[in-house]
């Protein structure tokens, strides 16, 4: 099982496999550098993306990730602001500081080069360091991949780079979890944490999930006061979070479905941050960024407030059933489409609300089952390679359909014929069939029929 502090980390938009991920591996190269002493020798760096990280890295900031990541930022505590002047300044004076008094010519056009006919074996998302030194000598030369959901591995490490614990309740499928539960006579949260207790105490584990929540609510409100008009990129997207949010805070006149409305909003809110490049919560990717605090807002809004009890055991059937997903499917877009992404998220929600709204662990697979079940097959297809359409309307239709899926399991509970384990299997066939037009791209679906026009 992922810890839940590895499945729902802090980054920053647009994408956790073309922004996060690439951002942590120019991390990881340069630690290696200076690890090995040889940062004060290098005189070029250069950085090939390939594969998918090629195709729709300009819209994904995936060249802007890299320099951050060389720069020496990372996700998790990024100063957003002071790393846009960095990079300003970069592109510049094409003059990349390595260390204090070290200085290097980085020219972004010509030292990072979009290889996106070539695609490297064990993933889509390649990417490629290397480091010179002034005799043109390679110091150093280190392939990654981004796997999804910011983790990433090594050529020469296929493993991602997660937390690892000797846990004591392992499980590889939801079969094994249900098994668990019946003979420990635990529920799936008990479980979750006796797992995660081997990594962080249990008091923290319950501040830490807390403090996720804040941040994903922090993202909600920045969303729904946010002063832009349209979100950059070139397709001329509004943003549509604020307007609603006026809306629907002033409107007397609610129908019976305003809850909808709701739920479509705080999505919106939170992928409208996630593709203008603020700070969100990976939940479990972050083109998938808005579903889950979608849902967590609309628990708090409607249902009951969310404590640190609420928050921990959300997060935990949510890693439960989302660790799955990575264990036997994928949640890369580039790997098996936005079924991995959306799909995921959408099914991870709808699990973790069916437990809140007191589901017992039947109910809680039927929940996740259904939510994926009905997003088999969907593509990523994001038009001029930008996180926003469909990304970012598609997580407020799978916030609704996270709810409407619990709901249908806990409140009309039927004996399914289609198991979680099932679907997880049926998503990543699915994706593995898929032709690579339809894995992030941009070379078919909407991104073809749909152009930017610049004005
Ligand atoms: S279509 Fe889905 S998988 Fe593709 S970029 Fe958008 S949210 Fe991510």
């Amino acid at each position: 099982m992922d810890s839940i502090f590895d499945l729902f980390s802090i980054g920053i938009g647009p994408s956790s496999s073309h922004t996060v991920g690439p951002m942590k591996a120019a991390n990881a190269f340069m630690k290696e550098l200076k690890t090995k002493g040889n940062l004060s020798n290098v005189n070029r760096i250069e950085v090939t993306l390939y594969g998918s990280l090629a195709n729709t890295g300009k819209g994904h900031g995936t060249d802007q990730a890299v320099i951050y990541g060389l720069l020496g930022y990372k996700p998790e505590s990024i100063d957003i602001a002071k790393a846009r002047l960095a990079l300003t300044e970069l592109i510049n004076t094409n003059t990349l500081a390595i260390e204090k008094y070290h200085r290097i010519v980085f020219n972004p056009d010509s030292h990072i080069e979009f290889s996106g006919q070539e695609y490297l074996k064990f993933h889509p998302n390649g990417i490629r360091f290397q480091a010179f030194d002034t005799g043109n000598t390679l110091l150093q030369a280190e392939t990654f991949y981004s796997t999804g959901g910011g983790f990433i591995c090594t050529a020469d490490d296929t493993t991602p780079k997660i937390t690892t614990s000797v846990q004591p309740y392992p499980f590889n499928s939801f079969d094994e979890l249900a098994k668990i539960c019946s003979c420990s006579k635990m529920n799936i949260v008990e479980v979750v944490l006796a797992n995660e207790a081997t990594l962080t105490n249990e008091d923290k584990i319950y501040e830490k999930c807390h403090d996720i929540w804040l941040v994903m609510n922090e993202s909600v409100n920045r969303g729904l006061h946010s002063q832009e008009k349209i979100l950059p990129g070139g397709l001329n997207l509004n943003r549509r979070a604020p307007e609603f949010f006026k809306r629907l805070t002033h409107h007397k006149n609610i129908d019976s479905l305003n809850q909808i409305d709701w739920l479509n909003m705080f999505a919106l809110a939170v992928s409208e941050e996630n593709a203008r490049g603020n700070r969100i919560v990976t939940a479990p990717t972050n083109g998938a960024a808005g579903i889950i605090p979608s849902v967590l807002s609309y628990i708090n809004q409607f249902h009951l407030p969310i404590t640190r009890k609420v928050s921990t055991e959300f997060f935990a059937v949510a890693t439960a059933i989302g660790s799955l997903y990575k264990k036997n499917a994928s949640i890369s877009g580039a790997e098996v489409g936005c079924q991995g992404e959306v799909g995921v998220a959408c099914s991870m929600a709808a699990g973790a609300l069916a437990h809140i709204l007191g589901g017992d662990i039947k109910a809680i697979e039927n929940a996740a089952e259904i939510a994926m079940e009905h997003n088999l097959g969907m593509t990523c297809d994001p038009i001029g390679g930008l996180v926003q359409a469909p990304c970012i309307e598609r997580n407020a239709i799978a916030a609704v359909k996270a709810v409407n899926a619990a709901r249908m399991a806990v409140y009309n509970p039927n004996e399914s014929k289609v198991s979680l384990d099932t679907v997880i299997k049926t998503m990543y066939q699915t994706g593995k069939d898929m032709g690579s037009k339809y894995k992030e791209t941009s070379h078919g679906g909407l991104a073809i029929n749909v152009s930017i026009v610049e004005c």
